[in-house]
């Protein structure tokens, strides 16, 4: 037999090691009642599949990231019969082309059952893939010079949508093809009018021989997984379908996977779907999960029976409808907070901070989530320019944004416009590495547009905007030289006697732009640091090896100041943003001074708790604007 496989690999599903979880218990309850389900029969004509246990009952759900749930028969295997289909169609789109494959077989629902001889009068192509004459067809279509190169392919596509290597059931095969004259006249009557080219039989047989591949329901499960998650085996995470074909095909399981029974399933479950004759039934909600049942007894449909009261209740139960399942566009937007409400954590001179304060609810941070198509963008871009008489600024946080279209990203684009054009700006934070969102953000960009500004994280794109703030509203006093140790809030509150003293026994330390002036981790360093001209930023290390910028520091602040709480090591690096100078104090030289004047070290320990406490309630009201 040509390219037949001889072994078949178990999938290597995910599978809970426990049946104690909630969807497990529910799908076992699910089997428990519609068992007893004993309606309809199972298909005699072909001889050999009136062999199969009626009773057998199988459901298995496998998610778009590779769960799978399993109940009953679920290992059990069984021939796909017209399941088999849509895979096949998909292989026809993505080698032919969506056109060559139109000019053969139309899109239209026949209403007529199966094994019509539903064709177009004048062309002779048939209605749809999903009839008998279509998918004959469609088996024709598929890559290769010859049959056997055409099975080949065949194969080579149901096994990307299973995970592992098919087998064909020789004795289902050999049955239907003894026995299948109706579908022989079939293929006779699309040689006759050009449909299929060169001798209709060898296309015919590998027809039969997909309908005879054996799979399981846990295989049917992966297959409707894969077309949920846009043509890419959840577990594999190799692509069965290329991502432009998948809503092709589940366009025509939407319409035409049920047979004559296609409009009443859509209206009752709503999700694309096919089934066969050997009682298989899968069914995709797409972006989600993929579902299968397993059971023989077929309705006058030529569905079965327990799969078809199965879905009904899953769908109705979870609201699944695909039709009813659009989320309010609000949802887009899960919040909206201002810089006063979370500033950054760019510390000011407390003049340039109390400005800053009064101006700060001018900068807006609109936190988006989900998928931002059409009316998802409506409701962000009305809602940016509702907020726009009293804003300066806008910073859309892309985090948790799933999906952006290209026309969403476009409204978005003009709207920035429209906000440059009144003096305002509009930023994005937090798309590095989201290849979709970044992707819309760029194609789309209007003509002579060079680009559009995006932050790491929201605490830099709030800094910017601050700093937007400084700049137009003259909020300023953050840069400027100091040759004194008066400006420091460290030493606030001390005579002038002392001061000289101090500054008697600092050192100068001068940096340049990019120099580590504190390294974390560093024990034998116990200077206090003051700047007095440049700019500092204070970074730790996360867990994961990303850098986390915690404050940015300028002239007339001071760092280092824990070792003084007795903290040996450093607790995070400090790298110089510009050509830095400063003055540096030893922790020990201020304890010598203490001796003579411990009230020199008491109103710097005073002075620091002030500050912490003030670092304190800025992080207790940033946690309740996150939490919020
Ligand atoms: N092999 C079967 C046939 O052509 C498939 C039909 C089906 O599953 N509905 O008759």
């Amino acid at each position: 037999m040509p390219g037949l496989s001889s072994s078949t690999k178990a999938a290597h599903v995910k599978t809970m090691p426990t049946t104690t979880l909630p969807m497990q218990h529910y799908l076992k309850a699910l089997h428990d009642k519609y068992r007893p389900l004993e309606e309809g029969a199972v298909a005699t004509y072909i001889p050999e599949l009136a062999k199969a246990d009626p009773d057998a009952f199988g459901i298995c759900i496998v998610t778009a990231d590779g769960y799978t749930y399993a109940v009953g028969e679920s290992d059990t295997p069984f021939t796909m019969q017209s399941v088999s289909k849509p895979a096949v169609y998909a292989a026809a789109l993505a080698d032919r082309g969506r056109e060559n494959v139109l000019r053969k077989v139309g899109v239209e629902p026949s209403g007529e059952a199966f094994n019509s001889i539903s064709l177009d009068p004048q062309s002779g192509a048939p209605l749809n893939p999903m009839i008998n004459a279509g998918a004959i067809a469609t088996a024709g279509l598929v890559a290769g010079d010859t049959a056997a190169e055409k099975w080949q392919r065949i194969e080579e596509i149901m096994s990307a949508f299973f995970g592992h290597s098919i087998v064909v059931d020789e004795a289902v095969h050999r049955s239907e093809s003894e026995t299948g004259f109706r579908n022989r006249a079939i293929a006779w009557m699309l040689k006759s009018f050009g449909i299929i080219d060169g001798d209709p039989m060898p296309v015919l047989e590998n027809y039969f021989r997909q309908c005879a591949i054996r799979v399981t329901c846990r295989d049917l499960a992966c297959m409707a997984a894969t077309l949920a998650n846009g043509g890419v085996h959840p577990v594999t995470g190799k692509r069965a379908v290329p991502a432009e074909d998948v809503q092709a095909v589940l366009s025509i399981m939407a319409t035409c996977g049920m047979y004559d029974y296609a409009g009443s399933w859509l209206y009752e479950v709503g999700l694309p779907a096919k089934s066969g004759v050997s009682g298989g039934l899968l069914a995709v909600l797409p972006g989600r999960f993929g579902i299968a049942i397993f059971s023989p007894r077929l309705d006058e449909n030529g569905n079965s029976t327990r799969g078809i009261a199965v879905c009904r209740e899953i769908s109705r139960e979870f609201g699944l409808h695909v039709f009813g399942l659009a989320p309010a566009p609000s949802r887009v937007l899960s919040r909206i907070h201002t810089a006063l409400d979370a500033p950054s954590r760019r510390l000011r001179s407390p003049l340039t901070s109390a400005r800053l304060r009064e101006v700060a609810s001018g900068i807006k941070c609109l936190s988006l989530q989900g998928e931002l198509a059409f009316d998802g963008a409506e409701f962000v871009v009305r809602s940016l320019m509702r907020l726009a008489s009293d804003a300066d600024s806008f910073i859309l946080d892309m985090h948790r944004v799933t999906y952006l279209a290209y026309n969403a990203a476009r409204l978005l684009h003009e709207a920035s416009g429209a906000l440059f054009a009144q003096g305002k700006v509009l930023v994005f934070s937090r798309i590095r590495g989201r290849a979709t969102v970044e992707d819309a953000l760029r194609s789309s960009l209007p003509d002579g547009e060079k680009g559009f500004l995006s932050f790491e994280d929201n605490d830099l794109a709030i800094e910017w905007c601050e700093n937007r703030l400084i700049d137009h509203e003259a909020v300023s006093g953050s840069r400027t030289h100091i040759d004194s140790l008066a400006p420091f809030p460290l030493f606030a509150g001390m005579t002038q006697q002392c001061l000289e003293q101090l500054r008697k026994r600092m050192l100068a330390a001068d940096y340049p732009a990019g120099a580590i002036i504190v390294s974390a981790g560093n024990e034998q360093d116990d200077r206090l640091f003051f700047i007095r001209d440049g700019e500092v930023s204070v970074v730790l290390t996360l867990a994961d090896g990303a850098h986390q910028r915690v404050a940015t520091l300028s002239s007339g602040m001071s760092f280092g100041e824990m070792v003084m709480l007795g903290q040996a090591a450093r607790s995070a690096h400090v790298h110089a943003d510009t050509a830095v100078s400063t003055w540096t104090l030893s922790s020990r030289i201020l304890d010598e001074i203490a001796i003579d004047h411990p009230e020199i070290k008491i109103a710097i320990l005073r002075n620091l708790s002030l500050d912490l406490a003030q670092k304190l309630r800025q992080a207790n009201q940033l946690i309740a604007v996150l939490a919020a």
